[in-house]
């Protein structure tokens, strides 16, 4: 505790444990005694990027010009290429200039726009369960992190109604996230609609994190730019990490209203130095290209091992949950064991999963299964669950 005291500052001795971290660490562990594991815990694609954008950074990579610091918020071509693809995909209009920003990836997008906006003793308003970064950033801003749950039995989705008006309030940013992970809910516009006119009528700011919206298997996902009058109180993150299987690339955007894209670049330009030019210049051939060749052949990959598992697992008598979207799946707990019991009898048999309460309390009662795996893995894993 007192070499804690030393090494680390306050808000970071706050930070719960990173929950994929902690499951690196046990995983590495049993690899390490030569067990042979499965692993379907992290969301990290399996297949490769496309072979047109690797082609991109190659030939972007071979120019001097590219070699420098890049400008901070983008090049001028990308930010107009992610103008471009918010106009062809969703219909929305923003000025490249002002309305948008490059980002190491969106993780990053979203931990610095927080501690762009949010003072001490501010509150944030976070969906439960949750991808974890809202909160952490939350305390890294010295803010607290309140949350509205989603439930199985609204498919999780939020319900409005049921927050309380002094949170809606008393809260500086409220997080929305669809598709969603962990639960691989979707929700209509409508969802978004309400969201907006509270936003307006409170006077809160909408962060919404739009990672897997290329990932819709019966419908494209809807983003919350699309309801009339949102860029004057939100800001949307978008990433080429899982729709172009780019996660080691570190590149996305930001859009939205020009005043929080700017608190976002004077504090993006006091910690990074922006996108290594060539990833911008293979962002942009995806932006720019055909989504049946670059994102349709691995939503079928996804789109049939989902498939496979759900009935899989059901088969073997679990309850799955299939919102239609992102690469995950969210099945029920045996009953009567925890998450953590869960997780931890199957990495008995050589899989990992990822309890469900690591993504918030509201996530007790299931895990998480990330389809990132050959198929031929997903049977056996379906095979050893199956074992006694
Ligand atoms: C994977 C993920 C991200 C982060 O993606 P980047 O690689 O940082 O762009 C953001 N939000 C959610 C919900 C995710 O699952």
């Amino acid at each position: 505790m007192s070499t804690n005291k030393r090494t680390k500052a306050i808000r970071l001795q706050k930070l719960p444990p990173y929950i994929f971290a902690q499951i690196d660490e046990k995983k590495r562990e049993l690899l390490g005694q030569g067990r042979d594991l499965i692993d379907l815990g992290i969301g990290d694609p399996d297949l490769p990027t496309p072979t047109p954008i690797i082609e991109e950074l190659r030939k972007a990579a071979g120019e001097g010009r590219n070699h420098r610091y890049p400008s901070y918020g983008g090049l001028d071509e990308y930010k107009k290429a992610c103008a471009r693809w918010m106009e062809r995909r969703f219909s929305v209009t923003v000025d490249p200039k002002s309305e948008i920003i490059s980002l190491i990836g969106s993780k990053e997008g979203i931990a610095h726009f927080t501690q762009a906006v949010v003072n001490p003793g501010d509150f944030t308003l976070i969906p439960d369960p949750a991808y974890p970064v809202y909160a952490n950033a939350t305390i890294l801003s010295g803010g607290t992190a309140l949350y509205y749950p989603l439930l199985e039995e609204n498919r999780f989705r939020p319900d409005w109604n049921t927050v309380p008006e002094d949170t809606w309030r008393g809260v500086k940013v409220v997080f929305v996230n669809y598709p969603h992970n962990p639960t691989s809910a979707t929700v209509t516009l409508e969802t978004y609609v309400e969201l907006v006119d509270r936003a307006k009528k409170f006077g809160f700011i909408i962060a919404s994190d739009g990672a897997y919206c290329e990932q819709g298997y019966s419908a494209l996902p809807p983003c919350l730019l699309q309801v009339p009058g949102a860029k004057e109180v939100a800001i949307e993150f978008f990433s080429m990490s899982k729709t172009y299987n780019m996660t080691g690339w570190r590149v996305g955007f930001a859009a939205g209203n020009k005043d929080l894209i700017a608190a976002l670049y004077q504090m993006k330009s006091t910690l990074d130095s922006g996108v290594f030019q060539p990833v911008q210049y293979a962002a942009i051939h995806a932006l720019n290209g055909k989504d049946e060749e670059l994102i349709g052949p691995s939503k079928d990959v996804y789109g049939y091992r989902r498939k496979l598992m759900v009935e899989g697992l059901q088969r073997l008598g679990y309850k799955v949950f299939d919102g239609g979207a992102t690469f995950y799946l969210w099945v029920s707990n045996p009953k009567g064991k925890s998450s953590v019991e869960v997780c931890a009898d199957l990495l008995e048999k050589g899989i990992v999963v990822t309890p469900g309460n690591g993504f918030g309390a509201a996530g007790e009662g299931f895990f998480r299964i990330a389809l990132t795996v050959a198929e031929e893995k997903l049977t056996e894993a379906l095979k050893r669950m199956a074992s006694k």
